[in-house]
């Protein structure tokens, strides 16, 4: 299909070509590879009207996503709903606020489910039966689904102390799990010796070219699902810091192709503050950050202390204009539950997280209230059940009699019941 719409791979340090091949770094520089397109053959293959007859799945993009031929692994995956969010916007002080909803994407309800479809499409390609990853949980998921639904074999190795639902999340599929008694960074470095001696496919190690690209169908998704246009601010959670990334590049391939007019956009990074090395490097004006040696926050799916892309993040930051900020443990649960009630969108920890430093971006004049704002939510609340703990309100138990529910309702329990029954306890000032 797209054979000779990929040039090859590309380093992002020194521009040195590779061939489109299972390997990550320049033997230069070590700098990250990145896969190079000719977008005047994209351009003469396809055209914007084309897509309109093409299932609204990330796949939709297929010129512009790393293949050589038709996907293989995580057909039905992307396509997410862009959701208006006026009860938040009004909570928040601004009049044009949306949701990317990646919450529910398809299968493990995580944007990773995009660069898995990718890299595990590309491991058949290369011809790779065993694949796995390094993972803070949710790519973790994602590989073991996508993998069991492709008959491969997966290992994938997370940090020990990871979220329960996100263990039995990926124990499920069948795939070998390791828990390493270490950070993500360690986990991570393990994973490179790992795919050398043992050839394996790691989508996130040999195949990170390739994987980090699927990042950039969130991208096109919310320009197309806003009327092929783009908005003026995206506040995006950042881990490794590809993502980000990869929603610039989205835009600027757009306005290449001109399927999106050119118009200035920021894009904004959020982390926690427990594990900020962007964000912190942001803040003080630094060209590149400082590894964080021991995160510690309850948004696990952000915990890496030394971004692979921390330096094109902050580039990515400073070039469009935006900004990066970070939120506290007591911030991403609140912001969680603020999302919850008033947009009925139940986010894990790194959309608190986006939530909070969206917020504060505002609240700091960084974002003025007529703007258009889209926030990326990257996981879903169900994975990161145990941030909520002593947060939200506990569910009285009552006995199965209407004078019970009476006397309830008349308690003071019931002033910090939902909104829907709060008007018949009217709270004695
Ligand atoms: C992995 C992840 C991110 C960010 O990923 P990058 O490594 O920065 O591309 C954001 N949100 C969630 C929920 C994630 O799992
Ligand atoms: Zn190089």
């Amino acid at each position: 299909m797209s054979a000779t719409l990929v040039r090859g791979l590309k380093c992002r340090l020194c521009g040195k070509h590779y061939p489109k091949e299972p390997i990550n770094f320049c033997t230069e520089d070590f700098g990250p590879l990145e896969v190079d397109y000719d977008y005047e053959a994209i351009a003469r293959r396809v055209r914007r009207s084309d897509l309109q007859r093409r299932p609204f799945t990330m796949w939709r993009y297929r010129e512009l996503l790393p293949l050589d031929g038709e996907p293989t692994v995580g057909q039905f995956v992307g396509g997410t709903p862009l959701l208006p969010a006026p009860r938040l916007a009004k909570a928040l002080g601004v009049r044009r606020l949306w949701i990317k909803n990646d919450a529910v994407n398809f299968p493990t309800l995580s944007f990773k489910d995009r660069v898995v479809a990718v890299a595990l499409s590309k491991a058949r390609e290369f011809g790779f039966d065993t694949v796995g990853c390094a993972s803070t949980g949710n790519l973790a998921n994602s590989v073991a689904a996508n993998a069991a639904a492709a008959g491969m074999t997966a290992y994938i190795l997370v940090p020990a102390e990871i979220e329960q639902a996100k263990i039995i999340g990926t124990t499920v599929y069948g795939a070998r799990l390791v828990r390493v008694q270490g950070t993500y960074d360690q986990v991570n470095r393990l994973c490179t010796q790992i795919a050398f001696k043992y050839g394996w496919g790691l989508v996130n190690i040999n195949l990170r070219p390739f994987y980090a690209e699927g990042s950039k169908s969130m991208g096109y998704e919310v320009a197309e699902q806003l009327g092929w246009r783009l908005p003026q601010h995206v506040v995006v959670p950042m881990a490794g810091g590809s993502l980000i990334g990869k929603i610039h590049k989205a835009f600027q391939e757009l306005q290449q192709l001109g399927w999106v007019s050119p118009s200035p956009y920021r894009v904004h990074g959020a982390q926690a503050s427990g594990c900020a090395p962007i964000s912190t490097a942001v803040k003080n004006g630094w060209d590149s950050h400082q590894p964080v040696k021991t995160p510690q926050t309850i948004a696990r799916s952000l915990a890496i202390g030394d971004p692979a892309d921390g330096y094109f993040a902050i580039r990515v930051i400073r070039e469009t204009g935006g900004w990066a900020e970070d939120a506290s443990d007591s911030e991403i649960a609140e912001s969680m539950a603020l999302l919850a009630e008033t947009e009925g969108i139940f986010a894990e920890t790194a959309g608190g997280v986006t939530l909070a430093v969206a917020r504060k971006l505002i609240e700091q004049g960084r974002i003025s209230s007529d703007d258009e704002i889209v926030l990326c939510i990257t996981g879903n609340g169900l994975k990161t059940q145990e941030a909520l703990n002593g947060v939200l309100t506990e569910a009285p138990v009552i006995p199965p009699r209407l004078e019970e529910f009476d006397r309830l309702l008349a308690s003071r329990l019931a002033t910090s019941a939902p909104e829907s029954i709060r008007p018949l306890a009217p709270a004695t000032a």
